[in-house]
Parts: structure tokens; C-alpha cells; sequence
């Protein structure tokens, strides 16, 4: 976690503009606390120096301009769930989003517009109102805003692709005060930083996206393995979800086992397998398609039901704890083969059992139309080769962990080094530093292009506080 590497901000903001219509809160103001607090407990160990609440773009034009005249580096937070726990750094001055919650549903034409501070549960429950969802992640608490410019992959990645596949537009201030529009013909480079690039280049200020039909039921719940089936049952998933439509998701996790009665109370909290389909296709047969899945071992527990797309997408919502310590490894694998399987389960068995921790292993099946619908090269974001996404996560509360837990991720990153790529999905990983963020969107030309992209909207490099991409006239990263 890289929290430290500000430079302090100049004293007091006693120039802050007049203008601003929003909040400004300090270390000593009542409300500091609350509004620094993200999904990552770490980043409560050191706060910023000036937490500044925007109510509108104009607001986060007038803090940009502010900064760029000042040369004061800007953190953002959209929905304060990025695992680096950049949004909050250690000194740094802020432009907090997150009371900019406005969404728009045209149901005649499916486009949806939503402001950075909206979170996940809010966009689905606003789209369902109309039957259509906007494809993106699992847990609700989730910012669209870093989901959607990280790139964005969920339950229904397999039938409409990542959220950056479906997104129309950018609205956007740069960091000299600009309003930009991004979209195919307006400013189309920037758009194509924009899909997968992260908050490098601007502050966005809303998002376009076509939405699709889903629900208002899916067929969707856990099939749950003793950790002695984990090994046949994950290389049995291949075969099957090679068979699969587009409508089957699948997540595999090497998760502690939850407190079911139709678990033996000693199996409670001890790994296990879980398996989690959501299908989105017709309610009645989807059976047909998860039964393969249930087949390949012997399931303690077989949870799968019809259920609201809404309760489907928010059932991992019981898993992730908002505020614990936490560290997050992940890559992509170009296939899930005996190797990669044997590591992964070794690595869970190595991990570290405090009792008020957790760790899992998650391994998401990709294929269909995030892999097969978008090139590589038509944006940022990359997924080339990648079969599965394998994505390691623990949560601890004690400080006196942190160092067990970052070796045990950095032990488990190594050694999935070799049976993973060299591109990946930033969103699901802590940032690895200058070589990973060279090679994580792909080819050496994404990457330059990248670059110079980022040398064209933000060459001072202003927006620093993220997986940083370095102007092209920086010096180059080695
Ligand atoms: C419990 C949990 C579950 C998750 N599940 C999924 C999942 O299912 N699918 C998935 O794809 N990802 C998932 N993620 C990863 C998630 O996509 C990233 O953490 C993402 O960065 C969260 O965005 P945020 O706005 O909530 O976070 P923030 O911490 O607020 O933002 C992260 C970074 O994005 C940038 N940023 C944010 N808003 C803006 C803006 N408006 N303009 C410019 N830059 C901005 C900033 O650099 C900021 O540091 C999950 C993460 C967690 C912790």
C-alpha cells in the first residue's frame, strides 16, 4: 500500500477560493473522520490535510484550478473502495465526490447517466426500476467512478462485457479547470485512456452507459465443496464453462466456509470451495446449465435458487466488511490448468488464520463477450489472453498483521507469477509498482500511448494519487 510519497500541501488553504459552493473539512473539523473513512481500514492510520466535498462540476473546476495554479498534487474519491487506499492519502488535499449522486435512466434509449459519487447498489437499483442494468461489479458499496475507469467486471461480464465495454461517455474537468467531454468523436484519444487508464487524466464528473435487459430474476447462490473436492471440482470447470452461453457468470472461491446448518459446526470458517453462478438467461432452464457445475463433486451445500438480479448482485456484499485492514493480490490466468490449481490451493492452505481474518481466493471465468467482443487495442483496458482472473484478498483488523499478511500476498503473487500474464486488470490488485503498470494494459505501445496521453491532459502529472502513469516527458519508467 503506497500512502506515504506526498508531499505536504501548503499550510492553512487560506487562499481557497470564495466560490466554492461545497465543504471543506480539516483534521480538527467534526466530520473529518467520518468523510476519510474508506473500504480500506489502513488508510485510517494517516489522514489528509483538506478534505474537499465537491457539490457539482463547477465545484471541482474551481479545486482544480486552485491546485494547478498552486502546483498541489490532487487525490480522488469517487466510492472510496480502491484497495491502495489512494483517495485518502497521508497529507495530501482531496476532491471528495461522493455527495454527486445524481442518475438519469432513459429507458427508450437504455442510456444511463450517473454522477461519481453514485455506488453500485444505488446504479442497479436505479436501472431495475426500468429491467436494465448497467454490467459491473459484485459488492454494492463499490464507487462506479474508479470501477468504471479501472475497467469493471462482474456477474455479467460473460454476456455484455466489462463496464468500460458499455461505456458511452465522459464528462470530465481537467486539471487546469477545463469541462471535457470524452466520448468516440469528442476527444476519442482520451476516451480510449479513460476505459481502463484509471483517474490519470481528469476528474470525471459523470459517466454514460448502455444498459441492458436483466431480471427482475436470475438464477444465482453458492455450491458449496469440502476443500479435499476443490482440486477435481476447479479442473472440472473448463470443460464446463467452455459448454456454457454467455448468460452463465461464474465466480470460484477458496473461501472460509460460512456458518450454514448444513455444515458441521467444526467447518464453519474452515476453507472451503464455493462455486457462484449467476445466470441471467430464462429463469426456467438455467438449471440445465449449472446442474454441469453441481456434477463435478459431491456439494455439502447446493444454495442455488431463482432470486432478483438485485439480491443476486449483492450477495458478496456479506463477505466484504467495509473497513477492515486489508491487501489484494490478482492477475490474469491464461488458463486454469493442474499448476495453477495446485498453487492456489497450496498458497490458501499457507494463509495465515487470525480469528478475526479472512482470506480468499477468488478465481473469475472470463471467455464470451469481454473476451471475444472488444479488441485489445480498442482502449485502455486490457484482457488479452486472459481465461480466468484470479484475485487473492485478505481482511485483518490488528495492525500487528499487516506484515504477515503483505508477505503471505506477496508469496501467493509470486508464486502465481508464472502461470499468470504480464497484462492485467488494475481494479482487482494493490498497485505492484512502476514495471506491473508498465505492462499491466498490454503492449509497450498501449502503454506509450498511455503516456502520452496522460503527457497531453495531466502533464505535471497533478493527479499522482493512483496507478500512476507517467507523462511521456517524464523521465521514462524502467
Ligand atoms: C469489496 C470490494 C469489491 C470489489 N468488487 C469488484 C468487482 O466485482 N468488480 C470490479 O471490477 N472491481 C471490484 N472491486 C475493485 C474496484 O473496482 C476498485 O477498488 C475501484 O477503484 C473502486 O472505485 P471507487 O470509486 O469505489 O474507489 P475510490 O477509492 O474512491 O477510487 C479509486 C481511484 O479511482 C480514481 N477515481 C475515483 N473517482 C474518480 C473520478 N471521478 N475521476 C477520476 N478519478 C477517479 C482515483 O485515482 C481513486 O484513487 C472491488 C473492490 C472492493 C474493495
Amino acid at each position: 500500500m503506497t500512502m506515504s510519497a506526498t508531499p505536504d500541501v501548503h499550510s492553512g488553504f487560506a487562499d481557497f477560493p470564495a466560490g466554492f459552493r461545497g465543504t471543506l473539512l480539516r483534521p480538527d473539523s467534526d466530520r473529518y473522520d467520518a468523510a476519510r473513512a474508506l473500504y480500506q481500514g489502513r488508510a485510517a492510520d494517516r489522514g489528509p490535510t483538506l478534505i474537499v466535498q465537491c457539490v457539482d462540476a463547477d465545484d471541482v473546476a474551481t479545486v482544480l484550478r486552485y491546485a494547478s495554479a498552486h502546483g498541489i498534487p490532487v487525490a480522488v474519491r469517487g466510492g472510496g473502495h480502491g484497495s491502495d487506499g489512494y483517495a485518502m492519502p497521508a497529507g495530501a488535499l482531496v476532491v471528495d465526490l461522493s455527495s454527486m449522486k445524481a442518475i438519469t435512466v432513459d429507458p427508450s434509449t437504455r442510456v444511463v447517466r450517473a454522477e461519481p459519487g453514485v455506488l453500485l447498489g444505488e446504479l442497479d437499483a436505479a436501472t431495475q426500476r426500468h429491467g436494465l442494468t448497467v454490467p459491473a461489479g459484485t459488492v454494492t458499496s463499490t464507487g462506479v467512478a474508479g470501477l468504471t475507469l479501472g475497467g469493471g467486471i462482474g456477474h455479467l461480464m460473460r454476456r455484455y462485457g466489462a463496464t468500460v465495454d458499455n461505456l458511452l461517455a465522459c464528462e470530465l474537468v481537467t486539471v487546469d479547470g477545463r469541462t471535457v467531454r470524452a466520448d468516440e468523436t469528442d476527444n476519442p484519444e482520451l476516451f480510449w485512456a479513460l476505459r481502463g487508464g484509471g483517474g490519470n487524466f481528469g476528474v470525471v464528473t459523470a459517466f454514460e452507459y448502455r444498459a441492458h435487459p436483466v431480471g427482475p430474476d436470475v438464477v444465482a447462490g453458492q455450491l458449496i465443496f469440502p476443500i479435499e473436492q476443490a482440486a477435481d471440482v476447479l479442473a472440472g470447470l473448463p470443460a464446463v464453462m467452455a459448454a456454457a452461453p454467455r448468460e452463465l457468470g461464474l465466480l470460484a472461491a477458496v473461501a472460509p466456509a460460512p456458518a450454514l446448518p448444513s455444515l458441521p459446526a467444526q467447518a464453519h470458517g474452515r476453507p472451503v470451495l464455493a462455486l457462484v453462478p449467476v445466470h441471467s438467461g430464462e429463469v426456467a432452464t438455467a438449471r440445465r446449465d449449472i446442474d454441469p457445475l453441481a456434477a463435478l463433486g459431491r456439494p455439502v451445500a447446493d444454495l442455488v435458487a431463482p432470486m432478483p438480479w438485485l439480491r443476486a448482485n449483492s450477495m458478496l456484499d456479506a463477505v466484504a466488511p467495509y473497513g477492515k485492514r486489508m491487501n489484494l493480490r490478482g492477475g490474469y490466468l491464461p488458463a486454469l490448468d493442474t499448476d495453477a490449481i495446485t498453487t492456489v490451493l497450496a498458497n490458501a492452505a499457507a494463509a495465515p488464520a487470525h480469528p478475526d481474518a479472512a482470506t480468499t481466493i477468488n478465481l473469475w471465468c472470463m471467455g464470451g463477450a469481454i473476451s471475444e467482443d472488444t479488441a485489445e487495442d480498442a482502449m485502455a483496458f486490457s484482457r488479452e489472453g486472459a481465461a480466468w482472473l484470479w484475485e487473492a484478498v485478505s481482511m485483518w483488523d490488528s495492525s500487528e498483521h499487516d506484515a504477515l499478511y503483505e508477505q503471505w500476498a506477496t508469496a501467493m503473487a509470486e508464486a502465481m507469477r508464472p502461470h499468470s500474464l504480464t497484462n492485467g486488470y488494475t481494479n482487482l490488485t494493490d498497485d505492484q509498482g512502476p514495471q506491473w503498470r508498465r505492462t499491466v494494459h498490454g503492449s509497450e505501445d498501449k502503454h506509450r500511448r498511455l503516456r502520452a496521453v496522460k503527457a497531453a491532459w495531466d502533464p505535471e502529472n497533478l493527479l499522482r494519487f493512483n496507478k500512476n502513469i507517467t507523462p511521456e516527458s517524464a523521465a521514462p519508467v524502467h
